[in-house]
């Protein structure tokens, strides 16, 4: 079997992830040394753990190294198959993130599949649930791809316990797509989740977020969603383009009050509505990977992050694909060519 040679040092789990997305996808085994190389704690921790088994199990590779705290992973891909699936991260490790890992292989897959997964739906750090629904599977949608999604159950940091129901239809090719231009702005709004908090501190972030952005406060939007394993605040943001949607959060945290939370967020959604780029930070390293799968694409972004770059040049070793970034307006467009 080929096998591609990675190293892990420049990059943290999503070079990981992206590494077995692309080997179930093309077939070709790798091996990575020095996973999450710079982290505080380096190695394989329990969610990146779970990707690699639930990737392994879908599609029937072979795995070395396969434990807490390893360095080192080979990875041998056998047929991606279809079918019924269920994983559990164990923790509050990301159910999100193991979605995205597996997500490709599946749609590539001769017959359609369903997941459910167990973990965090909304965690620092990773994709909420509500960005995969309203972010991330619209732009795959416009690629092709097919993807019914329900929160089954909310699952917060730490304790998790939170449930996502996935069923993937199989779509053999992606169209390349183009997300150069957002269009005009249609609306931004807001909501907060609180699980097992008092809502004053929804209904708090909430007004900052109303002063801020003009969302709308009614305390209608504040959900008090089932209790999951332990407490959870996370407020959101939907801003609807004509072309294009995105969604960003904030997480409570012991420590940080309810005015600060709505307050980094609003910063980050006012960087966003200032700039002229079409597609925010964390789906641009998010796009690269079916754009590539897709042969060609393109979008603009305001900056060039670690996260894609990294993962472009991961990328590139898998697919005779290049990567491209030049600069327009007040930030780049990225491009992807064979
Ligand atoms: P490590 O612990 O090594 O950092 P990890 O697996 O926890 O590994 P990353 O490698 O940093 O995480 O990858 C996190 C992924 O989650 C990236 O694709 C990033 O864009 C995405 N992400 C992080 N925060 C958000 C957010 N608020 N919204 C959407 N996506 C996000």
């Amino acid at each position: 079997m080929d096998m591609i040679e990675l190293d892990g040092t420049e990059g943290g789990g999503q070079l990981l992830r992206s590494a077995l997305t692309l080997s179930l996808c093309t077939g070709s085994g790798f091996s990575m040394g020095n996973i999450r190389g710079r982290r505080r704690r380096p190695g394989l921790m329990r969610q990146h753990l779970t990707a690699v088994n639930a990737a392994a199990r879908i599609g029937g590779a072979h795995v070395h190294g396969a434990q807490l705290g390893a360095t080192t992973l080979r990875f041998e891909p056998g047929a991606v198959q279809g079918g019924d699936y269920h994983f559990a991260t164990g923790s509050a490790g990301s159910a999100t993130l193991v979605l995205q890992t597996l997500l490709p292989a599946l749609w590539q897959a001769a017959t359609p599949s369903t997941l459910r997964l167990e973990g965090g739906t909304h965690n620092p750090l990773a994709p909420s649930a509500d960005f995969i629904a309203d972010a991330y599977l619209p732009a795959l949608a416009r690629m092709g791809v097919q993807v019914g999604f329900a929160i089954e159950q909310h699952g917060f940091h730490p304790a998790g316990g939170g449930v996502l129901d996935v069923q993937v239809t199989p779509c053999a090719t992606l169209q390349p797509c183009a997300f150069n231009a957002r269009g005009a702005l249609a609306s931004v709004e807001a909501k907060v989740l609180m699980s097992g908090l008092s809502g004053s501190i929804g209904q708090r972030e909430l007004q900052v977020l109303a002063d801020r952005l003009g969302v709308d406060p009614h305390p209608r939007h504040v959900h008090s969603v089932r209790p999951a394993l332990g407490p959870g605040n996370v407020a959101l943001v939907q801003v609807r383009h004509d072309a294009h949607v995105e969604v960003f959060s904030g997480h409570g945290e012991r420590g940080v009050s309810a005015e600060q939370v709505g307050a980094r967020l609003a910063d980050e959604v006012q960087r966003y509505l200032h700039g002229d780029g079409c597609v925010a930070e964390h789906l641009s390293d998010q796009l690269l990977l079916p754009m590539a799968l897709a042969g060609a694409g393109s979008f603009t972004t305001a900056t060039i992050s670690e996260h894609l770059a990294s993962n472009a040049r991961l990328i590139e070793k898998f697919l005779p694909v290049e990567f491209e970034w030049v600069p327009e307006g007040q930030g780049w467009q990225v491009q992807v060519s064979r």
